[in-house]
């Protein structure tokens, strides 16, 4: 295998996979990779498990040599999300933080300096701080990115790279996506958008200047919580050609038939983001008016104080709902019990997930780091999915009442 960077992988620029101009993002994700079967003309494209593709003579490959490098069943799934999210180059990896360290290996120069959210993905916390400690990052900078001031104020120190997560996790703070990446230009900064939360249905970060979007394909491009990847999509194919060798070279690219998986369920986002988030709003509704909930986090509602910014940024304000309890013991009651929630990390699958940030998701960060996250002992994360709404809704109630006696 050449250890020079390679040629994108373009699915839609081979003729049995017509690109599709003019067709909406639903009807593009339903179609993606259909009737790209040259050789018996299936319907829906197969799985390519072989690792190894025949050489046309020795001194040249074919468009795939080695399973790593490359495979048509992964490449259908990335050019799938990069064509959702605006961008040239779609990478799978075999998860969100592979994608993740892809992205950051790629971009971030030698002791470089890195901004990041003070409240991003506590797997992404524990990435950078390791890198960190061990000299591999110069210096991290975290601010709050719904605070514009302040960020603009901490992007004008000059970072190598802008790590934006938006809507965040869990208080779900929004980022002005387009003053943000203007400002991280002009001082020289390359933007990546963590869109895991919103997906391409709702936000399309590289409309809004971001370089790099990357994804957790683990929660609602896949959307059936039975698969573990990511997707690094890049705005300019040159980068993400750089980016694909970086994630050849560390070795995580996808499998097979996770990525065919990941495919299949990327089909139905339109329709699963649509009607998770319909749940979302009715819960939030609830929350917002119950006199056990402390406050309710979901841009959607008129309160929260980006609501404008998100519904300038965001087709939609997605179906993730984030509210606190008086304390812990209320939150345990609440979680305890409930029947058409299980209490698991994870979000963005079809079932609805419920879990308490300080002691699962974001059990990595330090009690510092979580304080000034804003991450409280009573705090309680929603991910809607798309069962009855009148279920959903009265599950919730009774586990109110619930945390009401406890407390
Ligand atoms: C889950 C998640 C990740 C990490 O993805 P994995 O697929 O679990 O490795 C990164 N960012 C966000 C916002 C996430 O929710």
């Amino acid at each position: 295998m050449s250890d020079q960077v390679p040629e994108v992988n373009n699915p839609s620029s081979d003729p049995s996979c017509p690109p599709a101009p003019g067709l909406h993002p639903s009807t593009r994700a339903v179609r993606a990779g259909l009737s790209s079967d040259p050789a018996f003309g299936a319907v829906v494209a197969p799985v390519h498990l072989s690792v190894s593709y025949e050489f046309t003579d020795p001194s040249q490959p074919g468009r795939y040599d080695y399973g790593r490098s490359g495979n048509p069943t992964r490449d259908l799934f990335g050019q799938a999300v990069a064509d959702l999210e605006g961008g040239a180059t779609g990478c799978v990896t075999a998860s969100g933080m592979g994608a993740i360290t892809t992205t950051v290996m790629g971009l971030l120069p030698a002791n470089g300096t890195l901004l990041a959210p003070s409240d991003c993905y506590g797997g992404t916390w524990r990435l950078f701080e390791a890198l960190r400690r061990t000299g591999r990052i110069g210096r991290i900078d975290y601010v709050d990115f719904s605070d514009t001031a302040a960020a603009l104020a901490a992007i004008a120190t000059g970072p190598d790279l802008v790590w934006l997560e938006t809507p965040s996790n869990p208080l779900l703070r929004i980022a002005d996506l387009d003053q943000l990446s203007r400002a991280a230009h002009a001082s020289g900064a390359l933007v990546v958008a963590d869109n895991t939360f919103a997906s391409p249905i709702l936000q399309r970060p590289i409309e809004h200047g971001a370089d790099v979007v990357v994804h957790s394909a683990t929660k609602y491009l896949n959307g059936h919580s039975d698969v573990i990847a990511g997707v690094v999509v890049s705005a300019d194919a040159e980068r993400g050609a750089e980016l694909a060798w970086w994630a050849n070279t560390l070795g995580v690219p996808a499998g097979a038939f996770d990525s065919y998986l990941a495919l299949r369920g990327l089909r139905t986002l339109h329709l699963r983001v649509a009607a998770a988030q319909r749940n979302a709003a009715a819960v939030a509704e609830l929350l917002a008016g119950h006199p056990a909930v402390r406050a309710v986090h979901y841009p959607g509602l008129p309160q929260h104080p980006q609501h404008e910014l998100a519904a300038r940024q965001m087709d939609g304000f997605g179906a993730i709902v984030t509210f606190e309890l008086a304390d812990a013991s209320a939150a345990h009651a609440f979680a305890e019990g409930l029947r058409c929630f299980c209490l698991a990390e994870s979000l963005g699958g079809v079932e609805s997930l419920v879990s308490l940030p300080a002691t699962m998701t974001h059990a990595a960060m330090s009690a510092e780091a979580q304080q000034a996250a804003g991450i409280t002992a009573g705090m309680l994360r929603l991910s809607l999915g798309v069962e009855e709404t009148s279920d959903l809704v009265a599950d919730v109630a009774a586990g109110l009442d619930r945390a009401l006696s406890a407390h």
